[in-house]
């Protein structure tokens, strides 16, 4: 192959690679190369352009051995970390007097990492969040075996105690079933006609005795009568559950939780026709440095009250995720001390 045409061949590969021949030098670069790697880096010898230990060793063993080699390369341009999988793959015949040459191709697999860097870290929450109740329940199995066994004021107490933490692992659960469903459909767009206003009265229903047991008024109020819209209304009678039920959790100092919907021919969100629903509190609020992770699992702004209150962290995240399905926005505004106002809108 001549020079040219190798130099053509390797500025076609679609991501960083350059060529390295037996003399050791870089004889073509691609332009993903020139710009991760510095300019005019053809002619010079790899090492003082791949500097990092595992590349270097990669490239020699492959040169050496005339096979295939795969390493990791980090890069960082000032602003984010990213990692390349480095493949140094032997060609037969071509460089300098035909004696063979390496062509390393730097293929980025920074989201990959990040993915199972998100899988790891959510496989540690689960086994922590499962643990911490199951702990408590072997502990109090034992006390019942030993020490507790014939005071009778006592057991009824420790199972009590067991029943709630039994019940914790169980939300637990459901809500990671609800979730895992949520996010596997949430590319298929719902198809469901329902009545939005008659779903949000029939939630404050069911909801009234968990208000009232907390000593909150719950409000509905809407300026259009009945919305119409598409959408699945299991889900979003989960959505606007969560968001009371949190509402009167932790915002229920205030006394009132108002839900207001209004619908509008031309939202400024949506840029159509759309249909507003805020759950209003007048709680102690979010502390600003929360909000932007809010509706991460596992996120908890007060994460003693959380789990005092049996909390699981998981509720705002099925919210997005239904939210999105539906091609909607979730906004949270809050006044630490004054309340907070959760936002969904939908499209009509
Ligand atoms: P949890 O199961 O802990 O309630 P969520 O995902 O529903 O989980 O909520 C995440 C966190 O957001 C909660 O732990 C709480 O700290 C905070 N939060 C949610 N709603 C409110 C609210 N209305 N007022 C104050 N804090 C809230």
């Amino acid at each position: 192959m001549s020079e040219n045409l190798l130099a053509e061949f390797v500025s076609a590969i679609p991501m960083p690679a350059l060529l390295v021949d037996q003399t050791e030098r870089i004889i073509a670069a691609n332009t993903d190369a020139t710009t991760m790697l510095g300019k005019n880096i053809e002619t010079r010898h790899f090492a003082t352009i791949l500097r990092q230990p595992q590349v270097i060793d990669a490239m020699e063993q492959s040169l050496r051995s005339k096979g295939t080699t795969r390493t990791r390369h980090l890069a960082n341009d000032g602003a984010q970390d990213t990692t390349f999988e480095v493949e140094c793959r032997y060609m037969n015949g071509v460089g300098a007097v035909s004696a063979g040459a390496v062509l390393a191709t730097f293929q980025d697999v920074t989201h990959l990492e990040q993915a199972s860097q998100m899988r790891r870290d959510f496989v540690a929450n689960v086994s922590h969040e499962l643990r911490t109740p199951l702990t408590a329940l072997m502990g109090f199995i034992e006390t019942l075996r030993g020490p507790a066994r014939d005071d009778v004021a006592a057991r009824d107490r420790f199972l009590q105690i067991m029943t709630d933490e039994a019940s914790r692992m169980n939300r637990l659960v459901d809500d990671l079933l609800s979730l895992n469903r949520v996010e596997s459909e949430e590319r298929v767009r719902p198809k469901e006609q329902l009545e939005l206003i008659g779903l949000l009265q029939s939630i404050i229903n069911s909801l009234r005795p968990l208000a009232e047991d907390a000593g909150v008024e719950l409000v509905l109020s809407e300026t259009h009568g009945p919305v119409s819209i598409v959408g699945d209304s299991d889900q979003l009678r989960q959505v606007f559950t969560n968001l009371i039920e949190n509402g009167i959790k932790y915002g229920g100092s205030g006394g009132r939780v108002d839900v207001h919907a209004t619908a509008s021919d031309r939202d400024t969100a949506m840029r159509g026709p759309a249909v507003r629903v805020q759950v209003i509190d007048k709680g102690p609020g979010i502390d600003p440095v929360h909000l932007p992770r809010l509706t991460e699992r596992f996120y908890r702004a007060d994460s003693h009250r959380s789990r005092q209150l049996g909390g699981t962290g998981l509720g705002l995240a099925i919210v997005k995720h239904i939210v999105n399905r539906h091609r909607g926005r979730l906004r949270v505004e809050s006044d630490l001390g004054k309340g907070s106002v959760f936002t969904v809108i939908l499209p009509r």
